[in-house]
């Protein structure tokens, strides 16, 4: 019989969850319970001793379940299966399930002699019931309503949409939505698909109803989005719509084409011909995949959890990639394929799919994208139709993963004009415009988002081309006029002349490079040196105007928010949502830019009243930075709370400053993961693996950087408290500053040796003190290898032009001489000479 063990702070809870037990199945069960802490000043608590032996104390082949409560229970339960040998290890399962419906739930179904996997479903399936039974007798008192007109130019297509069920999934409250004018039935306003699917066109009064905590809060910011018009410029971004069709000057003369299909995207181009082979069957819209009965659904549960992990990874890289290619505003079509997959509905269906059905994940998850397909093409908006396309390119990405198949790349090797019966999104998105001088389609529609991609590209496209085009052999050479959708095959040379002449006008005025396809090389200018060292360029804010200059100015992320701002010019700590609410504020501005967050960093200088903070002699040396995290860590985990909640839509990093020692950085992680846990119990979204990282700028840290770099995800070197530690000059004080002079060697040294432990452990460095912005420390810092910048917003264009203009072949040998120099004066007098820049 499988055993149950129960872990609790307080001995009275757990002892009331034992008597409740034995009374449902009158002892007919093996429980044990680990609960209290023996400290006499504080009874509450857990031990991972106790823990231990009260596994030993049910231990028994069938397997034991352990239900915990929170925080540290989960941490003991953790520590206490490190204890055990590995074949006993196997038999022991941490369950997730609600501590006390959860281990009511496992005593009946241990009593009935059910597996271990049967008592762990029966446990975690326990709240259903709860949340059902309140759904219905929630009631609506407190049912706030608002109805806005919808009057952006496309009403709530794919991006829009994206950010209203953004907006919406910010806020702690049931959020749903209807067309009103349509008269459709409510939605859930956190579900991408439901609310497309509402088909809500401009001119469509909508209605948005929510109940909750943040109801009013929630409705305010949804209705500045809407009558914002989602932050679309006047008219809708021309590459949104179909492009007009007016007939090509100078094609009058031309020969009548052998194919004519749809315009998709304006160009002319001509070039051989590459076909693809499609990747999965024509007539389905998946790969073949069968479906067969799963004896453990909860394994099929967390194998989808898994691939959906690694798409949502894939598809934040493909975002990235977009948006440095073709800009924010045609890259936020990948912002909606991330959405589909945290669509509570489409989750909560396969879960139906995998536990009432016992369904293999993959069957699972082709059944309910193939009905969401469905319901997409017989909408009535054959714009909203097109967006199936993007429904089936998540669902092929995370059927791929699910069936370990490897990722199928179009590989291209010079200048071609590709030919297909689809293009996916995603593979459009990543088509290098060099080697892809046009693209022709059998399937597809002109408002798709592989045309608009396609169209942002600046590669010509025809859809809607006749089959036969795919029995062109490879290499047949094409000339297309992607403005009118007219394909000519094999032109003689006077059309061939016409063409290459009609592509290099069109590419002038399109502003992009011309490539030599004769040739098949680019008349590309000389190469700069930023494209060869990719270095970051980032910057340092503290404030929401810092972010919006940052921007402007070209800041390819945040490298350093100081936090501070948030507690100071008040006269108590700022609550979880505040904090959260600013985070969100510049992340938004943001969008999918990387954003470190530093926790707060006071002491030193920096002073909050109401802390009551005691007067230190020495306060750089004092109590300073994570010391005071560590000290009171209620401080840190209420901002950790906060930058873990907005880190589940947006691409969030934290930061620890001071850091000085192993134990400092664990015990940080400490109470990160405690943070992780509650928000996790209390059912709030975050990012699971968020990365984490540390401020470099106590020598300590240096000394110990192979030991930290274990411990962390990057480092960010701060050049002005190291400087001012390793020179023992006081950054502040006029009388020492010639000694706090970040290019003095020995400041070098300690920068060169975290580089080298950083990289030796694979993990990146940054800079983010006053040196990053000094010209001279330019080269130096990129020889010895810094990976990212990050400096005051009006540093960064004279920071983005000097690495342009760097012109040198030997930064490393530069960086060597630095590290040799004796003062501070030498490195500058060196760099200074070698006049790097063009
Ligand atoms: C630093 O010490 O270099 C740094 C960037 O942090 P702050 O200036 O906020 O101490
Ligand atoms: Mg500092």
């Amino acid at each position: 019989m499988v055993g149950i063990v129960i872990i609790a702070h307080s001995q009275q809870l757990a002892a009331g969850i034992r008597e409740m037990a034995a009374q449902m199945v009158q002892g007919r069960v093996s429980l044990a319970v680990a609960a209290g802490s023996e400290n006499l000043q504080n009874t509450l608590g857990t031990d991972a001793i106790q823990v231990y032996e009260a596994i030993a104390s049910v231990f028994h082949d069938d397997g034991v379940v352990i239900l915990m409560d929170l925080g540290s229970a989960i941490t003991s339960a953790e520590m206490a299966l490190e204890y055990l040998s590995p074949e006993h290890q196997q038999k022991v399962h941490l369950c997730a399930a609600p501590l006390v419906e959860g281990a009511i739930a496992a005593v009946i179904a241990a009593a009935a002699r059910k597996n271990v996997m049967e008592v762990i479903a029966a446990a975690q399936g326990a709240l259903a019931a709860k949340i059902t039974r309140l759904g219905l007798t929630t009631g609506s008192q407190n049912l706030k309503e608002i109805r806005l007109l919808v009057t952006n130019q496309l009403g709530l297509h794919a991006r829009p949409a994206s950010k209203f069920v953004t907006t919406a999934a910010k806020f702690q409250a049931q959020i749903k939505v209807k067309n009103s004018t349509k008269n459709t039935d409510f939605v859930r306003a956190d579900s991408i698909n439901q609310v497309v699917t509402l088909g809500v066109m401009s001119g469509d009064e909508i209605l948005v109803t929510a109940q909750g905590m943040e109801a009013d809060a929630a409705l305010q910011a949804l209705e500045t989005l809407v009558v914002t018009n989602f932050g679309e410029v006047g008219a809708v971004n021309l590459t949104d719509v179909v492009p007009k069709i007016t007939p090509s000057i100078g094609n009058s003369h031309l020969p009548p084409p052998h194919f004519q299909g749809i315009a998709a995207a304006s160009g002319v181009a001509i070039a051989p011909s590459l076909s693809l082979k499609p990747t999965r069957l024509s007539t389905h819209p998946f790969l073949p995949v069968s479906q067969y009965h799963v004896e453990y659904p909860e394994v099929e549960w967390q194998r989808l959890h898994t691939a959906l992990g690694i798409a949502y990874r894939e598809i934040q890289a493909l975002l990235s990639h977009a948006s440095m290619q073709i800009g924010d505003t045609e890259a936020a079509i990948f912002d909606a394929h991330i959405l589909f997959l945290e669509d509570p509905t489409l989750l909560e269906a396969i879960h139906q799919q995998i536990f009432d059905h016992h369904c293999n994940a993959e069957a699972a998850w082709c059944a309910v994208v193939e009905e969401l397909s469905h319901n997409y093409r017989t909408l009535d908006d054959p714009y909203l139709q097109t967006r199936v396309a993007d429904i089936s390119d998540v669902g092929q990405r995370v059927l791929r993963l699910l069936m370990d198949a490897p990722e199928t790349t179009i590989e291209v090797l010079q200048p071609s004009i590709l030919i297909a019966t689809e293009l996916s999104p995603s593979d459009t998105a990543k088509l290098d415009p060099t080697r892809v001088l046009g693209i022709c389609i059998t399937g597809g529609s002109p408002s798709s988002h592989s045309a608009i991609l396609a169209r942002s590209l600046g590669i010509p496209a025809v859809v809607g081309v006749s089959e036969e085009i795919l029995h062109l052999a490879n290499g047949t050479i094409l000339a297309i006029d992607g403005e009118i959708g007219h394909i000519w095959v094999e032109p003689d040379a006077e059309m061939g002349r016409i063409f290459q002449h009609k592509r290099e006008t069109w590419l002038q005025n399109q502003d992009i490079h011309p490539i030599m396809e004769a040739a098949g090389t680019r008349d590309t200018p000389k190469e700069p040196l930023c494209d060869r060292h990719p270095i970051r360029v980032f910057a340092n804010i503290g404030s929401l105007e810092d972010t919006q200059m940052a921007i402007a100015n070209g800041a390819e992320g945040i490298g350093l928010l100081r936090t501070e701002f948030l507690y100071f010019h008040r006269s108590q700590l700022p609550n979880e949502g505040e904090q959260l609410l600013m985070y969100q504020q510049i992340a938004d501005i943001l969008t999918h830019r990387p954003l470190i967050i530093r926790t707060l960093d006071i002491g030193g200088d920096k002073t909050i009243p109401y802390l009551n903070l005691p007067k230190e002699i020495n306060p750089f040396l004092g109590f300073r930075g994570i010391r005071i995290g560590l000290h009171q860590p209620q401080i840190l985990k209420t901002q950790l709370r906060a930058i873990l909640r907005a880190s589940a839509r947006h691409n969030i990093k934290i930061m620890f400053p001071m850091i000085a020692t192993v134990g400092e950085i664990r015990a940080a992680k400490m109470i990160l993961q405690e943070a992780q846990t509650e928000l996790r119990q209390e059912s709030i979204s975050f990012a699971s693996e968020i990365e984490i990282g540390i401020m470099v700028e106590v020598p300590a840290a240096v000394a110990i950087a192979d030991q930290l770099a274990r411990e962390v995800d990057f480092f960010s070197i701060g050049t002005n408290d190291l400087t001012q530690y390793i020179m023992a000059a006081d950054r502040n004080n006029p009388r020492t500053a010639n000694l706090a002079d970040g290019l003095n060697p020995a400041i070098l040294r300690m920068i060169h040796q975290t580089i080298q432990a950083a990289h030796q452990a694979g993990i990146w460095v940054g800079l983010c003190g006053e040196l990053a912005a000094d010209p001279l420390a330019l080269p130096i810092l990129m020889g010895l290898g810094i990976d990212e910048l990050s400096v005051n917003p009006p540093a960064i264009t004279p920071l983005k032009q000097a690495i342009t203009q760097l012109n040198l072949s030997d930064i490393q040998a530069i960086a060597t001489q630095a590290l040799q120099q004796d003062s501070a004066m030498s490195v500058r007098s060196l760099v200074a000479a070698l006049k790097f820049f063009t």
